[in-house]
């Protein structure tokens, strides 16, 4: 049987330029053991789904061609590896627009659970922002920070509510945690 696993791009799977939005492919590079990692996850029958905030669209600081050119290049690469994702759900909407997507709130959870069969209760979400484990928590998932991009810095906002149920150092850390 499959098992859904939500991975957060920025700050996750590549490098988060603080910041600043990854604009272009020259931009974007893999966080260090991160193919590795999804590897890791395709071979233990997850169903990796990626879940991104991209603001840098509606707020326009770069064009959606672009997101999606940053997007197909990713999956080539992880399809030179052997790694399959299942699907992904973008969030093109600015900071200040209000929208139901745009993480803390929880709507690409929702836009995923249109499409993919999963129970939150049993589904992790990975991701290096507070506002990550709060939009996880919020849909009832079980939550996994990792101290690449944000997470450093972010980790003292786990307080109260957002306590996380694991905090790793990266993904690589994440998937040894779920390969089990
Ligand atoms: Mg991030
Ligand atoms: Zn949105």
């Amino acid at each position: 049987m499959s098992r859904v696993v939500f991975v957060d791009r920025d700050g996750v799977i590549n490098v988060d330029l603080i910041g600043d939005y990854v604009k272009s492919w020259d931009e974007f590079r893999f966080e260090e053991g991160a193919m590795d990692a999804m590897k890791i996850l395709t071979d233990a029958h997850y169903d990796i789904v990626v879940v991104s905030n991209q603001a840098g669209i509606g707020d326009g600081v770069f064009e959606e061609e672009a997101l999606w050119d940053v997007h197909q290049k990713m999956l080539a690469e992880f399809e030179k590896h052997k790694v399959k994702i299942k699907s992904s759900f973008y969030c093109l909407h600015g900071k200040n627009a209000g929208c139901k997507c745009r993480k803390p709130e929880t709507g690409l959870f929702e836009r995923a659970a249109r499409e993919i069969d999963f129970n939150p209760s049993e589904t992790f979400f990975i991701g290096d922002k507070a506002t990550d484990i709060e939009a996880g928590k919020r849909f009832g998932l079980k939550t996994i920070f990792v101290r690449t991009g944000h997470g450093a810095a972010e980790e003292p906002k786990l307080q109260g509510d957002l306590v996380p149920d694991h905090i790793v150092n990266n993904l690589a850390e994440a998937a040894e945690l779920l390969r089990r």
